[in-house]
């Protein structure tokens, strides 16, 4: 069992720390008190009255599984399993495989080639333990861009894969030279279009979800850490360590994070019992969820389920710093943009046009 990374060892102190004062805050704070001490409060005094009383706890009050030991980790997982198994009635397992080295996930869409027809978010959902009813959780959004609004051309677009920049041989410049505007805009998109027939002839589409920036607001913005990320560039959530106060969503400029204000609506003869600890095992009310590239598939080697779904091949995912993935001959040989680089945020996300 390896150890997370990114989260540095040497911050395990001041992270501690941090929640501690947190949580004093919490304790002393009326404000801060209305967005979190009720589902905290409630979560416990259901626990103390329910059959798994010591597993729901226990879970309560674990650390920042960053910062475990391999015991506690072996611990908190065998807890979950066992609520899972319990809960849906399958046999659930919880890996925390972790991330491979020399790996910097990236993904490329074509945008040319999409056709709005959403079988990705879809994927996605099922793969994902997303709740479906109640508060609904899609990961991934399709928006549908009037063809008005793009006004690249090919020479407005860049390719390419810088070989070094100041910082280093990857960073955050890693991925092309996409930092120029793309000439594109959203205004007119609909994210909720209900069309019998796609794709509409006038339309293009732009499925957005996690950008995994390289330089991430929402990782800046938690109080407590529990958003980081991982040695592969991608962002996760350790979602028994989230507090709930949502600063993280209110910081990522692609609304790519989703919260879960009531208990998730998961069938159980829906749920997916091959989990990930940092990916699609069943979260709960009161915690902030997104992509993670299907961290419970990538970082053994597959691709994303929104990839395996898409019937018409706009999407690529690989390795960034291989020269021979699909995603690294996309950066090298098309013409890709950034969504809204003005950010900084430098996405791992790449759009192009075949
Ligand atoms: S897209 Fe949003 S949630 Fe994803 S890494 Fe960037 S800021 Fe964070
Ligand atoms: S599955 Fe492929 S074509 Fe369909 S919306 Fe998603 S990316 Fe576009």
């Amino acid at each position: 069992m390896s150890e997370e990374n990114n989260v540095k060892m040497e911050d395990a102190a001041e992270l501690d720390a941090g929640r501690r004062d947190f949580l004093k805050f919490v304790c002393t704070s009326s404000a801060a008190a209305l967005v979190v001490a009720p589902e905290a409060a409630e979560a416990v005094v259901k626990a103390a009255d329910s059959a798994d009383a010591d597993t729901t706890v226990a879970e309560f009050f674990q650390g920042h599984f960053v910062l475990m030991s391999d015991e506690e980790k072996k611990q908190a997982i065998a807890r979950l399993e066992k609520r899972y198994t319990a809960k849906f009635g399958k046999e659930t397992t919880v890996s925390d495989v972790a991330a491979p080295d020399d790996v910097l996930f990236g993904y490329a869409l074509d945008m040319s080639k999409c056709i709005g027809c959403r079988r990705c978010v879809h994927a996605c959902v099922e793969e994902n333990n997303q709740s479906r009813e109640g508060t609904v959780i899609q990961w991934i959004q399709v928006m549908k861009i009037p063809k008005g609004n793009i006004s690249f051309s090919a020479d407005e677009l860049e390719k390419g894969y810088p070989e070094k920049s100041q910082f280093g041989d990857y960073g955050v410049q890693v991925g092309g030279n996409a930092y120029h505007p793309a000439g594109m805009t959203t205004e007119g998109a609909q994210s909720y279009y209900q069309d019998e027939t796609v794709p509409d002839k006038d339309f293009f589409y732009m499925p957005v979800q996690c950008q995994q920036c390289e330089k991430p607001p929402c990782v800046k913005a938690c109080p407590v850490r529990a958003t980081f990320r991982d040695h592969a560039g991608v962002v996760l959530i350790d979602y028994n360590w989230c507090i709930g106060c949502r600063m993280c969503q209110l910081a990522c400029p692609y609304q790519a994070r989703r919260f879960n204000w009531g208990e998730p609506q998961l069938p159980a003869e829906e749920m997916n019992p091959k989990t990930h600890y940092f990916g699609n095992r069943p979260r709960m009310k009161g915690v902030m969820e997104k992509c993670t590239f299907c961290v419970q598939r990538t970082r053994e080697g597959r691709n994303p389920a929104c990839l395996e779904a898409c019937p018409v091949g706009a999407r690529k995912f690989g390795n960034l710093l291989d020269p021979e993935s699909d995603v690294r001959k996309v950066l090298e040989t098309k013409r890709v943009f950034r969504f809204k680089e003005e950010f900084g945020t430098y996405p791992k996300f790449f759009y192009y046009i075949g």
